[in-house]
């Protein structure tokens, strides 16, 4: 096991001595705020704490402590580091004494001469310190530190954080409130309250302190949401400007702004913001000349506002089913439908393929049949900005793409969305048409059909911030995953949706698909259980095919007999995925999942022995 340890001090060193005596641990950096750049020394990497999360990704078998002997510091790094409870490696002294009975939490260290007696249970992230003792029955919560030679005498219980300093003695049946401190030499033979400074012999109450806001832990039953926005702060600049220079309207120098910035975040040549996703798909269909009786095809496995732009031109849809490595349109399906279309003597107007949950569908293969019949490809990448397939940016690859700025997406203007192309010309009709398609005249003059569609300027101000943090948010949407997966991939019949390779996805949603068989349990009631602990957990879409509004509807399944959007929608489960999801939050869903699954597991396959 490769050890990282945090904070370079006095501490550190006694605990980087622990991890040399054992032969299945070694030290591979440590980390501290007071190293500015990262550096070797010897076989050691040296750094700041930010460094943690790059560590992580280098080495297969990594684990931290944190070496501070500070509990407040201790658990401020805990929260910032934001890892899984499992990151955390339990170290101990060869020359501690500890029952067979007791347990140990993560991240804890016991350092030499130790004792710990039956039934005792420590918490993460505890220092037992050198010569300390902690009898039978004892209760250490998260964060404490027991300095050396303290005490513990039996079932005494030690709350969050609380510090007890050299020598200390604690008689039988004590409690110990969070966040105290009891002075080195104490006996303390009365309860203490929570944030207090007590000392003495016998300890008395010296001083109340308040307690800091950052070492509160969250309400337990606070809702965790499946992917609820997540503001920069920077939005309120722009929205300021709008206001000072009275630009509220849609349209502006926001909306300008805006639209440059996407097109060149993206490499395409232009783009147009507009009032939402589903706004701009329906201006790529009247773009291809969509009308009355026309077919255009279409994921099927995907939110309504895929498909419902068509029924607004009155085409009508015909479904393809997805493939198992991305989820998103098999070519299979898709190429059976373009035989039956020539068949018939009717193809379809356009193809509209969907990038689920951020990962991409197979563009090279999807794009070669579509050129094949010469069909335009519109690219519905609502769910997907910030990915990328083969090192271009999702939403670029067909004639048209889209982008969704819903209040749930990865980068939200709480409603609105963005058409984007390389053909210039098009996205030029495409904003005459999305602002009531007004002729060029001094007066109103109309003579198409238009829309109004365009994007307000403020909200285009809070698009430009949102934009700013896209790569932060996509990166901690990856990192939610990682947690995920980290924690629930060994679980039998959880299984994550793929990442094809060569694609990044941006995991707007972490994902993943439960085999009843295997758990006893199926996706609906898990979804049901994690909703009483308080978690938004969803079902994968249901695919358009089975929808009563598309009764009828034509549909071509991947196999001969299997329908994989049909499979993934029985037993697929979105996960709370909040690029702000704190630690502890996505720990809750982790550990509601966990119960459920393995309480199930048991029932089913009673483990023997
Ligand atoms: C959100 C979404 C849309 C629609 O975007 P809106 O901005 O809500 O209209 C379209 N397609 C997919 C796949 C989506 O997830």
């Amino acid at each position: 096991m490769n050890i990282v340890l945090i904070g370079d001090g006095g501490h550190g060193k006694v605990v980087q001595d622990i991890v040399m005596l054992h032969k299945n641990t070694r030290l591979v950096a440590f980390l501290d705020d007071k190293h500015k750049e990262v550096y070797k020394k010897g076989n050691l990497i040296v750094g700041p704490i930010s460094f943690a999360q790059t560590i992580m990704s280098m080495f297969q078998d990594v684990k931290f402590v944190i070496t501070i002997g500070d509990n407040k510091v201790r658990k401020k790094i805990i929260n910032k580091l934001n890892l899984p409870h499992i990151c955390y490696a339990t170290l101990i002294h060869p020359t501690a004494t500890i029952s067979p009975s007791a347990t140990i939490g993560h991240g804890s260290v016991i350092m030499a001469h130790a004792v710990i007696d039956s039934d005792s249970q420590i918490g993460d992230h505890v220092i037992i310190n050198t010569s300390s003792v902690v009898e039978h029955d004892n209760i250490v919560g998260d964060f404490v530190h027991l300095s050396p030679s303290a005490t513990l005498t039996g079932a005494v219980k030690i709350r969050e954080g609380v510090h007890i300093g050299a020598g200390a003695t604690v008689i039988p049946n004590i409690e110990i409130g969070q966040w105290s401190v009891i002075g080195a030499g104490s006996a303390v033979i009365n309860p203490i309250p929570p944030n207090s400074t007590a000392v003495g012999v016998p300890a008395k109450v010296k001083e109340k302190h308040k307690m800091e806001e950052v070492l509160v832990n969250h309400d337990k039953n606070k809702k965790i949401l499946l992917s609820p926005p997540h503001l920069s702060g920077n939005e309120w600049k722009y929205i300021q400007e709008a206001i000072d220079t009275n630009w509220i309207a849609p349209l502006g120098p926001n909306v300008d702004a805006f639209e440059k910035e996407m097109a060149s975040y993206l490499g395409v040549k232009d783009a147009v913001a507009v009032s939402s996703g589903t706004a701009a798909i329906h201006l790529a269909l009247s773009l291809l000349d969509v009308k009355k009786g026309d077919t255009v095809f279409c994921s099927t496995l995907t939110f309504v506002a895929s498909a419902n732009p068509i029924l607004y031109q009155d085409a009508v849809p015909v479904f393809i089913d997805s493939e198992p490595e991305t989820w998103n349109m098999s070519s299979e399906a898709l190429e059976k439908a373009f035989e039956d279309a020539m068949l018939a003597g009717k193809l379809p107007k356009a193809v509209i393929v969907v990038n689920l949950y951020g990962q991409s569908a197979k563009m090279e293969e999807i794009l070669a049949i579509c050129n094949r019949y010469e069909v335009p490809m519109i690219e519905d990448a609502a769910e997907s900005l910030g990915s990328q397939y083969k090192g271009k940016k999702s939403g670029t690859f067909g004639k048209f793409g889209i982008f969704s700025f819903n209040g749930n997406k990865i980068v939200t203007t709480s409603g609105g969305g963005m058409l984007v192309s390389d053909d210039l010309d098009a996205i030029q009709k495409a904003r005459f048409l999305a602002t009531q398609a007004k002729d060029s005249a001094p007066y109103y003059q109309h003579s198409k059909k238009g829309y109004n569609y365009r994007m307000s300027n403020v909200l285009a101000g809070i698009g430009r911030a949102q934009l700013e943090v896209l790569e932060e948010r996509v990166n901690a949407k990856r990192f939610n995953f990682l947690k995920y997966y980290k924690e629930l991939s060994k679980l039998p019949g959880v299984q994550f949706m793929p990442e094809l390779e060569g694609t990044l996805s941006n995991r707007w949603l972490t994902t993943l698909t439960i085999d009843e068989k295997i758990t006893g349990i199926a996706a609906a009631q898990l979804i049901q259980s994690l909703a009483d602990d308080h978690i938004e957990a969803r079902h994968v879409w249901k695919p358009l095919h089975l929808q009563p509004l598309f009764k009828g509807q034509k549909y071509y399944s991947h196999g001969e007999h299997k329908s994989i959007s049909e499979t993934l929608f029985m037993t697929g489960i979105c996960l709370p995925s909040g690029s702000n999801m704190e630690n502890d939050e996505q720990m809750r869903v982790i550990e509601s999942l966990k119960m459920v699954i393995l309480q199930r597991a048991k029932m089913t396959h009673p483990i023997s022995g």
